[in-house]
């Protein structure tokens, strides 16, 4: 059994999906579930149709909503036999139904609320499942549409919501296993779960691999896909670094990393359930389905270069926080993570000296909020448009000299903090960013100058 999950692009449209159901096809041996994201921009165009109706704009996000079905009835329809159009106009009459009844709630209250939120922008996995299914049964494939929202189980914390493991575990068991058995290809939208009560939640934007993952995990796969747009996990962002090479084999200790300090082609929790399974994760692009794509493994992978890639995250805040009293009395430091902890803000990196801490978010949502709080007992500056840059690799826990390297390599650019995670396995700088590509380009080229060809292509 393997888990198949194809995002945004690799089923925007009629050739897309075609080019999907041939990738499937070819996988049929191997007991494949199909999981899909909404397509091409689906989910971004209901948000905004959400806001533009909260906002009094409700004859915009109408019109919005007319071409998000048209394209829906345009790119499905031109799959499908005419004795099967009926069906799907069946199944777009009613989501389209119903997410115009959202529209006008939503005019009328005035407001988009976070479970409005995850109900609108629900139906973009709802309907891409829906349509697919009906694209693979005219193939002949013998689909089973499963609707994510009852195997996928969640807390309700709207917009993010984490899966209740063991209830979702059960089920993906019970309802995912049994059509298996009878030679038939679940389809599963991504980014939907449900709460115990039924109210619709999601899992967070780009949330359809972190599904994948745990139904994989649920029906214990022998392998998660994640289908895409690029060829893999590369040694860094080929749009910064042309020679940027596709990483063949990599750790999920090293990928996680990665995908938390910016890799953008997973879902940072996408791993967590596949490491705790022991479940190869490979992500894989459904335009080359022949390139071999990046392995994702629970041992280290044995390699000559000291690292396997370079992340770059911008949108970085850097708030620096100093004591009144002129020293780090005790309790400084909890008073501070207890102050970023109620604001729900996660804090990514961190350095300190006698009187003063620095530390990095992402995520300025709450910072007034939080500079506020802080003020009651230090002075608080906050540095916009900052980037971190991380090399990663299981190598820099053994091999010294690694941060002179770095270093040595990054002269000339104001450095404006350092890190190196507790894991050992990342070193990250701070730098302004509108230094990050030149950063990038000079790792690249002082880490990646010779290759591993078993690790790199
Ligand atoms: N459709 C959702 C999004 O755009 C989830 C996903 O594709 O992973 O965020
Ligand atoms: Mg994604």
């Amino acid at each position: 059994m393997i888990v198949m999950k194809f995002g945004g692009s690799s089923v925007e449209s009629a050739s897309a999906i075609e080019r999907v159901a041939g990738i499937v096809r070819g996988a049929l041996v191997r007991k494949p579930v199909v999981v899909v994201s909404a397509m091409g921009t689906t989910t971004q165009q209901l948000l905004t149709m959400g806001e533009e109706a909260a906002s009094g704009e409700k004859d915009r996000a109408l019109e919005r909503l007319q071409a998000l079905r048209e394209m829906h009835e345009r790119e499905i329809g031109a799959l499908l036999p005419a004795s099967s159009q009926g069906d799907l106009r069946q199944i777009l009459d009613g989501h389209f139904g119903e997410m115009a009844d959202l529209l006008g709630q939503l005019s009328a209250a005035g407001e988009f609320a976070p479970e409005f939120v995850d109900a609108l922008s629900s139906y973009g996995e709802r309907l891409s499942s829906r349509a697919i299914a009906l694209v693979f049964s005219h193939l002949g494939m013998n689909p089973a549409h499963v609707d994510a929202r009852c195997v996928v189980l969640t807390d309700g914390r709207h917009k993010a919501a984490t899966p209740l493991y063991s209830e979702t575990y059960a089920r993906a068991r019970d309802k995912i296993l049994p059509l298996i058995g009878q030679s038939r290809v679940p389809v599963l939208g991504g980014f939907i779960g449900a709460t115990q009560k039924g109210v619709t939640t999601t899992l967070g934007r780009g949330g359809s691999d972190f599904s994948a993952a745990i139904i994989g995990a649920g029906i214990a796969a022998d392998e998660i896909q994640i289908w895409t747009d690029v060829d893999g996990m590369m040694t860094c962002d080929p749009k910064l670094v042309p020679e940027a090479r596709r990483v063949k084999t990599i750790s999920f200790a090293e990928a996680a990393e990665l995908a938390y300090f910016g890799a953008k082609v997973l879902h940072p929790s996408t791993l967590l359930p596949a490491m705790e399974k022991n479940i190869p994760v490979v992500v894989l692009n459904s335009r080359r389905p022949d390139v071999a794509g990046t392995r994702i493994v629970a041992g280290a992978v044995p390699c000559s270069n000291v690292i396997k890639a370079i992340s770059c995250k911008r949108g970085i805040y850097i708030v620096n926080i100093r004591s009144t009293r002129m020293l780090m009395a005790h309790g400084f430091l909890q008073r501070i993570f207890e102050i970023f902890s109620r604001a729900e803000t996660a804090v990514d990196m961190l350095a300190s000296s006698e009187v003063s801490v620095s530390l990095t978010i992402d995520n300025p949502a709450r910072l007034a909020e939080i500079c506020e709080a802080l003020r009651d007992f230090s002075e608080v500056s906050i540095e916009e448009g900052q980037a971190i840059v991380c090399i990663v690799g299981d190598n820099l826990r053994h091999t010294p000299g690694v941060a002179a390297r770095a270093f040595g390599a990054l002269q000339g650019i104001n450095i404006r903090m350092i890190s190196q995670g507790a894991s050992l396995l990342n070193i990250g700088v701070v730098v302004a960013a509108r230094d990050a590509e030149r950063a990038v380009k000079l790792l690249h080229q002082e880490f990646f100058r010779d290759v591993d060809p078993a690790v790199f292509d």
